[in-house]
This record gives C-alpha cells, structure tokens and sequence, in this order.
C-alpha cells in the first residue's frame, strides 16, 4: 500500500522544517473516501492521488499544494463535495481542487471538446496558478498506466497531451514539466519510433555516462584552478521526444546531434558564468558557430545562459550551459519558478507575465466557432514568441513569423492604418510589410496619415488576428462610405 512516510521524505528535501499536518491529514481523508475504488488497471484508486501527490513534491510544490494533489479527485469521484474539502483544509487547497473538478467536466467530442479543453486550462491559469500543476502532474501519473485503455484513446490522451498539455508547459517556460509529459506521451503516440529512439540512447548510454562524469571532473579541476567557484556541475540527458523531434530535422542521423551528451555549470554569478566560459575555452576547443550569449541577448520566453559545444579530449563533442542557480532555477521552471516555496495565494507574477492569458480569456469569449479559436490559439499563443522594439526602447511582443504589419497594430491602430513601410535596424532601405521579423529587431513604422485605408491584402501578411480584425473592419467601414457617398 501507497506509504505516507515516503511522501513525506520527498517534501523534507526541499521543505525541512514545513509543518505537513495538512498533507498528513489529506492523505486519511483521501484514503478512507477513495477506500472502496479501483482504477480501471485494477490498482486501487487512491495510488493515483497518491503518485500525483509523489509527482508535485518532486516538483517541490509547497504542502497545501501537495495536499491539494491528494485530494483533488475527491469531488468529482467520491460523494463529498468541495465545500467538505474547504471546511477541513480551508479556501486555497478548495480553490485548487475545484479547479480540478471543473477541468474534469468537459461535455463535448471531437474538435468542440478539444477547444473546451483549452479554454478551461487557461480559466483555470488565471484563476489560481497552482491548479494547472496539480492538473500537469495528473496528466503525468495517468499516462502511467494508459495501458488499459484501447488503442485509439491511448493515441488521443497522448495526441492531446503534447499538444495542449505540453505546449502550455511550454509557453510557460516549465521546461521539465514539458519534458515530462512529453517522454510521458511519446510512446503511445509513436510506437515505433519511440522504441527506436530508445534504442539509439540505449546503444550510446553506457558510453555517454562516462563521458559525461569523466568531462564532469575535468571541467571541476579547471574551474578551481582558476578559482572559480561551481555551486554545481549536473550532466544533462536529452530529452527522447526532443531528440527525436531533432532527429527528424536532421535525416533521422544521430552523429549529427551534438548534444547528445550535455553539462550544465551552475555559478554564482554572472561575471563567473563569462569567466567560467573563457577558460572552457583555453582548455578545449569550441566547435564553431555554437557558442552562444543568452545572457546578454536572453531569448524571448526570458531564458538565460551561455551556449557553447566543445571537442573533448577523445574528440566527442560535449555541449555546455554555464548559468547563475537564478537562471538555473528560471530555465527549469518558467513561471512556477516563483510557485514553489510559496504557499497559495501568496506567489507574485512577475508585471506583465500573464498578461496573455488575460488577454485570451477576453477574447476567447469572441470567438465561437472551436476550430477558429483552435487556429488562433495555436498561431499566437502557443507559437514561440519573439520580441521587438521601437526606436524608442519599447518591447513589443509578437507570435514567431510577425511582420510589420502586425507590428504596427501592436502599436496602435492609426499607425497600423496609416503606414507605408517600415525600416529596421537602422537599415537605410525599406523593409518590405510582409517579410517576418526577428527576434530583437528594432521597427520604426513610417506612416502617411493621408492614407485612407489600410491594403486589404495586409490581411494575408498579418500573423495576429488582432492586427487581421483591425485591417478587416477597417474596410468595412471604408466600403460603407464608399456607399453612402
Ligand atoms: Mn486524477
């Protein structure tokens, strides 16, 4: 039977001297109520709360969020209710197990659930932070055993789960979660493939491991003989889905990958990260064309660390992260980064960080069709993101493949009407209005206010449908004019 001592021995890691009294009081309550039920697999029901609850400590949640794990199928499985739940552990474990009831729910099939689905995670975000982790590790525990299930829902739960699952993961910067859910999903999504991936890291495993520790050691000695302290030296293994993804960007050829085996250096500040960085380089020689600052130029999403892959001694290539714990600790989690070690209700956002989801759920309510929300969705929110500037140092973020034409109606409609073209990076020749941007761009939009009307065929140029529903009821109202007169 599922143990509460090794709960709690998970949670001590990272919470020493936390009182569990709610999450030893959540395991009773959950065990007596879930007593009579199985899984489908036949496994008793509370092992599932129970390696949910495993899943959030190794996350290292804070308790109540653990207990929330515990208890979170309770309403939804078990006559009592959510008020029972907040009588006994109080408002913030309620909130987050009702947010897992009401993600539970979904009335539709097909396409229109799919949407549903969707909408409720990003409720549910906005809502309390916590719910779309406890949400994450139940998705987790229950591709464990999606055995039992026939075929083709075992290939929909994993279809669903990397693409909305792991893609919010994503947009959320939570790398491992992503990982996770991913390596979780891939083998029913891709039977063959997966073995065969398997296979090819098995093949290499063995070799990789001593590569890796030995690399490990050198970059230790050398770090201390220029007296550079490490908080840290951690190898890195691909993950499988990830690796395959690359593999199939590269004719399915692993010897093209090169960082198959990964260091990461954790420093204790960013001067050391650079310093740290040069004597890596004194000592083996950089591959070229991979080295790269994300200190300095971090990406999009925030991630920040220097890139480099190096020839070791026996000629394999080694990549390597150099990065600050803060930045370690940014990478690994995104935005739950700052969900940990703060019980509910207490974590702050950074300004700005869920702005996007605000934005979604104002205009989710616009759209009705499943399929068109669906496609929005997915070009941009879920789309990587790149940020831009104006000439005078204000960041506009936009969804990947961005031109300027959105870029103009990020800014404000009227110059969104009103342009004529765009110069960038202080190029002396027009950009044209269609072409995509990139990251770190600096737009300066030059506008004619006697332009009447925007050009309909910006429609087609435009990545946002913020900037397309601008450019649309602009005609609109240019043809109703046009009418009248
Ligand atoms: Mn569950």
């Amino acid at each position: 039977m599922e143990d509460l001592d090794t709960l709690i021995v998970t949670i001590r890691r990272h919470y020493p001297d936390a009182d569990l009294g709610l999450v030893t009081d959540a395991f009773a309550f959950a065990r007596e109520a879930h007593a009579e039920q199985r899984r489908l697999s036949g496994m008793p029901y509370f092992s599932h709360v129970h390696g949910v609850a495993v899943i959030l400590a190794e996350w290292e949640m804070p308790p109540a969020v653990v207990a929330a794990g515990i208890l979170h199928d309770i309403p939804e499985e078990t006559p009592r209710t959510t008020d029972d739940i907040r009588a006994r552990f109080g408002p913030e474990v309620a909130s987050i197990v009702a947010g897992e009831t009401k993600l539970s729910k979904l009335k539709y099939r097909g396409v229109e659930r799919y949407a549903e689905n969707l909408r409720k995670m990003f409720v549910a975000l906005a809502e309390n932070h916590h719910t779309i982790i406890v949400k994450f590790a139940d998705r987790l525990h229950n591709l464990r055993d999606l055995t039992v299930f026939p075929l083709e829902k075992q290939r929909r739960i994993a279809r669903e789960t990397i693409e909305i699952y792991s893609s919010i993961a994503n947009r959320l910067g939570m790398y491992r979660v992503k990982a996770q859910l991913e390596d979780g999903a891939f083998p029913y999504l891709h039977p063959e493939e997966a073995s065969w991936v398997e296979s090819l890291v098995a093949e290499r495993e063995h070799t990789n491991r001593e590569v890796c520790a030995a690399f490990q050691q050198l970059v230790l000695t050398e770090l201390t003989a220029h007296h550079i302290p490490a908080i840290a030296i951690i190898g890195r293994t691909k993950s499988r889905y990830r690796l395959y993804q690359k593999l199939l960007v590269h004719e399915r050829d692993i010897s093209r990958i090169y960082d198959l085996v990964g260091i990461r250096i954790i420093v204790g500040s960013t001067i050391d990260c650079y310093t740290a960085l040069s004597a890596i380089h004194e000592r083996w020689q950089p591959v070229k064309g991979r080295i790269r600052d994300y200190i300095a130029n971090s990406k999009p999403n925030g991630y920040q660390s220097l890139h480099t892959t190096v020839t070791a001694d026996l000629g394999e290539f080694v990549e390597l992260q150099i990065r600050t714990r803060t930045m370690h600790e940014e990478a690994e989690w995104g935005a739950a980064a700052s969900w940990r070690y703060h019980e509910p209700g207490t974590a702050h956002a950074r300004p700005g960080q869920f702005r996007w989801v605000e934005e979604l759920i104002r205009w989710q309510h616009s759209i009705g069709d499943p399929k068109e929300f669906i496609d929005r969705l997915r070009e941009e929110i879920l789309r990587e993101r790149i940020l831009v500037f104006t000439p005078k140092g204000d960041v506009i973020e936009l969804p990947e493949g961005a031109t300027p034409i959105d870029f103009a109606y990020a800014v404000h409609t009227d110059v969104g009407h009103h342009a004529v073209g765009a110069l960038v990076n202080d190029a002396s020749a027009p950009y044209p209005l269609d072409r995509p941007l990139r990251h770190s761009d600096v737009v300066e939009i030059l506008i004619n206010p006697k332009r009447k009307s925007p050009n309909p065929d910006w429609i087609a140029s435009a990545r946002t449908g913020y900037a397309r529903e601008k450019i649309r009821e602009a005609i609109r109202s240019d043809a109703r004019v046009k009418t009248v007169s």
